[in-house]
């Protein structure tokens, strides 16, 4: 038998090394990386035996028995059936299968970032793990939620390095935080037991009902929360991209298997995957896929550089939902790319499905952050726009934190607004889709219209070469080939 043992106020939970002894006889204590344990034992235990297994006084631990029963009908029986007033004598034996911890879950992105709208894959997966151990599990959506101590124990992750979260909260001695956002690429991953562990897809569900009622959007923005199976069928990169959080890894390793992270009620399945393009077998994966017949799409930007024929049949012959997306960081690869693009749409030859390359800018790979880099950056980048619009493909404007040094910071964030609406985008040139901002704001020079001012004033040349080109009239270069 098992007896879960576990108060948030037990100091044994962080001693880590020292061996726990009842009546002379070790108890066995297992020790997770969540940071809480169970407490092992082969006989029958009631609240002073457990007090003196985990040094405590006997009124913690009936406080404790009393705050599980409020959430538990059979301790809460147990209670109220002893018939001694001494607190000692509650039976808390056989407790195994009720008593429980309290978990609460942060996706800081959720609460912090008001637009953002795609589920955090590791609080799913920590979620998932928990429910599985018979924890009750919460997904805390306001930092107010946890200031009356509701929660043994609260996991926080987050993908965004910029998403801010309150000092006290992360001060809480019941804290554990983790993740990309916070570490970047020096974030240790999950234990192997949580990272394939099937995600608890029913995490949001509360929320997004919340969210659409309160008329927050449409089912649609939510489809990630309620349509798709998420997860890697492989991690990491061999290209050490400097910017980038897979630096660390030498080649692309096989992740999970599809089973590990298929929900059957959900029709779609998003991968997450670094670089499968750059698997060796990624051939077999695409096959795993298309056996599970459902919809399904890579969200992280596959390299087009290694694009070939085979790849590129397979791809468009796959019962592939949304856009292509791929990417476009260097202008160094700009040959490279404008041959993979041409071989790419000789069989994409569908209207049906965008193709869409995420455009990276903002970064200095010499490391100068010069005046003379920030203009060619933004030359550089006006030019991908220029060659994505040839092809018929959408630029996505993807901004490394440090555009805000540039003196022309206002430029990278015009381009991302033009470029990531494509409804704007197919429609219009850049200086047209200033020119609009323009014309809602009536009086003053409106940022948008300022921003581009201050560049052509400056750099005349740069304005002329990019500044009027339109989608629709060039992007029929393929049908000329
Ligand atoms: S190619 Fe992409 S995934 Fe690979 S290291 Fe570079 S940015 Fe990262």
């Amino acid at each position: 038998m098992s007896l879960y043992a576990y108060h948030p106020g037990y100091s044994l939970i962080r001693a880590t090394t020292a061996v726990i002894s009842f009546k002379g006889e070790p108890v066995k204590r297992v020790e997770t990386k969540g940071g809480f344990f169970y407490v092992l034992k082969e006989v029958k235990m009631n609240t002073k035996e457990i007090a003196l297994a985990v040094n405590k006084t006997e009124r913690s631990v009936r406080n404790w028995a009393k705050k599980v029963a409020e959430n538990n009908s059979v301790m809460a029986e147990k209670i109220s059936a002893s018939t001694s007033t001494h607190p000692a004598d509650y039976d808390l034996s056989n407790c195994e299968s009720y008593i429980y911890i309290y978990i609460g879950i942060i996706d800081a992105d959720l609460i912090s970032r008001p637009k953002h709208r795609f589920p955090n894959l590791a609080c799913m997966k920590i979620s998932g793990y928990m429910k599985s151990q018979k924890h009750n599990v919460k997904l805390i959506t306001d930092y107010n939620e946890i200031t009356n101590n509701t929660f043994d124990k609260i996991y926080i992750s987050k993908v965004f390095t910029d998403t801010n979260i309150p000092e006290w909260v992360l001060q809480l001695d019941n804290v554990e935080y983790g993740g990309t956002g916070f570490f970047y690429d020096k974030a240790d991953p999950l234990p192997d037991y949580i990272e394939h562990h099937k995600p608890d897809y029913h995490l949001y569900d509360e929320w997004v009902k919340n969210q659409l009622k309160s008329g927050r959007g449409k089912p649609l923005d939510y489809k990630y929360y309620t349509d798709y199976s998420i997860g890697f069928t492989t991690r990491g990169c061999f290209r050490k991209c400097e910017f980038c959080v897979n630096k660390n890894y030498n080649k692309v390793v096989l992740h999970s298997p599809i089973d590990e992270f298929l929900d059957e009620d959900r029709k779609y399945i998003c991968l997450l995957d670094d670089n499968i393009l750059g698997f060796s077998q990624w051939k077999l994966i695409l096959e795993s896929l298309q056996k599970t017949g459902k919809r399904f799409e890579f969200k992280q930007g596959m390299d087009i550089r290694l694009m070939t024929d085979e790849k590129a049949r397979m791809l468009v012959e796959s019962k592939y939902i949304g856009d292509y997306i791929f990417a476009f960081d260097n202008i160094a690869d700009k040959d490279l790319i404008e041959e993979k693009l041409k071989l790419w749409k000789k069989y994409c030859t569908t209207t049906a499905q965008t193709t869409k390359l995420y455009v990276f800018c903002g970064f200095d790979r010499n490391d100068k952050w010069d005046y003379d880099f920030w203009v060619q950056d933004i030359k550089d980048t006006f030019e991908r726009i220029k060659i994505l619009m040839k092809y018929g493909c959408l630029p996505y404007i993807m901004r490394f934190e440090r555009y805000k040094e540039s003196p022309y910071a206002g430029t990278y964030i015009n381009l991302a607004s033009w470029c990531n609406q494509p409804n704007f985008f197919k429609k219009t040139s850049y200086r047209k889709y200033c020119e609009m901002n323009q014309e809602r704001t009536k009086n003053n020079i409106c940022s948008t219209m300022k921003y581009l001012s201050e560049l052509e004033l400056k750099h005349p040349d740069i304005a002329k070469e990019y500044f009027d080109l339109f989608y629709g009239a060039l992007k029929s270069i393929i049908n000329k080939d």
